[in-house]
């Protein structure tokens, strides 16, 4: 299945669950089994098997992309969740929402020293959610070695460097695949008028060792 395929596949819901956000809703994609499986592929291929050693995923559609992203590379699958509902002991970050703020925990046993971490969810607007899952993955003391999100919304620059922490998402980290549905923008809706990538991520090059 192609790209432009899988893009037509996301369905936009204007007005959800706020006045002015576009919502993407990938339940159509996952209840195609080849569109679901595509993307899954395209992940793995992405990144590579032998590369990862935890994919974390982020509450709670991160956890239907990064449980069979996981399965396929034979890594661990770790959730960060929202603030109470880890039950075992938890380290937690905080970031900056447009209205308040978030607060996002992991099990404090979930990663090791120097473990590769793979961060999935599947959508990349201003990058806090990624940016903090970042930040509690290092927090253990492992390695992002990539963020793959199935959609960025590029209009919020949101992969970009963040001006208060300088942190960018990213950095040091492979890109994550883009994916996305995005119709062009309708005029005089500044809040949706997001432009989309839908790059196939670049196929890897065996080596011999
Ligand atoms: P952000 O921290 O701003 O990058 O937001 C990313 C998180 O919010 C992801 O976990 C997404 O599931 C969710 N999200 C943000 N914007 C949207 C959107 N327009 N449609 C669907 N989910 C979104």
């Amino acid at each position: 299945m192609d790209i432009s395929k899988l893009k037509a596949i996301i369905r936009d819901v204007p007005d959800f669950p706020q006045a002015g956000v576009v919502f993407k809703d990938i339940t159509p994609l996952l209840a195609d089994p080849l569109a679901f499986s595509t993307v899954i592929d395209l992940i793995v291929v992405h990144f590579g098997r032998g590369s990862v050693d935890k994919v974390v995923g982020i509450e709670a559609r991160g956890f239907i992309l990064a449980s069979p992203v996981a399965y396929h590379f034979g890594a661990g699958f770790v959730p960060v969740r929202k603030a109470g509902k880890l039950p075992w002991e938890t380290t937690s970050a905080q970031y900056e929402l447009e209205y308040g703020s978030e607060t996002l925990e992991i099990h404090t046993d979930a990663l090791g020293p120097g473990e590769r971490v793979l961060i999935v969810d599947d959508v990349l607007a201003t990058g806090g959610t990624a940016r903090a899952t970042a930040s509690l993955v290092e927090g253990l003391g492992a390695k992002v070695i990539g963020i793959a999100c199935l959609i960025e919304l590029e209009f919020l620059k949101g992969s970009r460097t963040d001006p208060t922490s300088g942190t960018r998402i990213g950095r040091g980290t492979r890109r994550p695949s883009y994916l996305s549905s995005c119709a062009p923008p309708p005029p005089d809706t500044p809040r949706t008028a997001w432009r989309c990538t839908g790059r196939p991520p670049p196929r890897r090059r065996r080596t011999r060792g």
